[in-house]
């Protein structure tokens, strides 16, 4: 019988790994979303949508669906998912693994300011600034009352609200994004500082070459600790763990 196996999601990497253990035939996959992105990637096999309500309530999720292994795919900036899910597996005696794309590391020529948040890269932005903003959503408000500054927000979908500037433009796109399309858009708008969050993986690297290329500063919000745990960085060492839960 198929083992159900817990999959939280919210990344490319977890749809590419979902990709793979779908046609695993000793695993039935559960695959989790949060629920922010209006049109997100369809995943695919089961899939459920939504926040569970918190540790104990997730406790019971792994209960109730006789969660045989759980899968931690989220984003390295999602602190809170990734902490109830380490309690939630040490409650359940669930094993859990932390599939995380490496970070980015500068190489030769990369010119970045390392900060620790959001609010110190908006404190770190000089003032007259041309700076493309993807941090998402969810870090605009850090940015908010930098008038000083001309934003290039590059979202996935339309903010619900405003954007929050005095002085911003909105880019709409998905990634993966390529190196071309990455040199365009900073050269059409005259970029001169890109503000990121250091995700880490091959799909949204290519504005790191093109500032590097533009000899341009990159104000780089550095990830915050990871969960506890065994951690593994590509598809293949998760597939080879979850082979080994049995
Ligand atoms: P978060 O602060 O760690 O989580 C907030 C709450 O959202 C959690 O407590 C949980 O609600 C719910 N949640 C998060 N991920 C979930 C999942 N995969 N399945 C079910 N519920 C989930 O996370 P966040 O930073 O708001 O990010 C939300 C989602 O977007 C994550 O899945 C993450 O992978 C993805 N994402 C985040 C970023 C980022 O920069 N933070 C970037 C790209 C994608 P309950 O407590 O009610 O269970």
């Amino acid at each position: 019988m198929a083992r159900p196996v817990l999959l939280l999601g919210g990344t490319a990497q977890a749809i590419a790994f979902a990709r793979r253990a779908v046609d695993l035939p000793d695993v039935h996959l559960i695959f989790s979303l949060a629920g922010r992105t209006r049109s997100p990637v369809a995943p695919p096999g089961e899939v459920r949508v939504g926040g569970f309500g918190g540790v104990e309530a997730l406790v019971q999720f792994i209960g109730e669906h006789r969660i045989a292994a759980v899968i931690d795919a989220t984003h390295p900036f999602a602190v809170r998912i990734s902490a109830n899910a380490a309690v939630a597996c040490a409650e359940t005696a669930c094993p859990r693994l932390v599939l995380c794309r490496p970070a980015w590391t500068p190489i030769d020529g990369d010119r970045w300011r390392r900060v620790a948040s959001a609010d110190a890269a908006a404190t770190a932005l000089p003032s007259g600034a041309r700076a493309l903003l993807t941090t998402g959503h969810r870090d605009l408000p850090a940015f908010a009352g930098r008038d000083d500054v001309h934003f290039l927000v590059r979202l996935i979908e339309p903010p619900v609200d405003p954007l929050p500037f005095a002085d911003a433009t909105l880019v709409l796109a998905r990634g993966p994004f390529a190196l071309d399309g990455e040199r365009t858009l900073m050269a059409e708008h005259e970029i001169d500082t890109l503000v990121t969050k250091n995700s880490g993986g091959d799909g949204s690297r290519a504005k790191l070459d093109a500032a590097r290329e533009r000899g341009i500063d990159v104000i780089m919000i550095e990830r915050p600790p990871p969960p506890p745990g065994k951690r593994v960085g590509d598809i293949g060492a998760a597939l080879a763990w979850l082979a080994a839960q049995h």
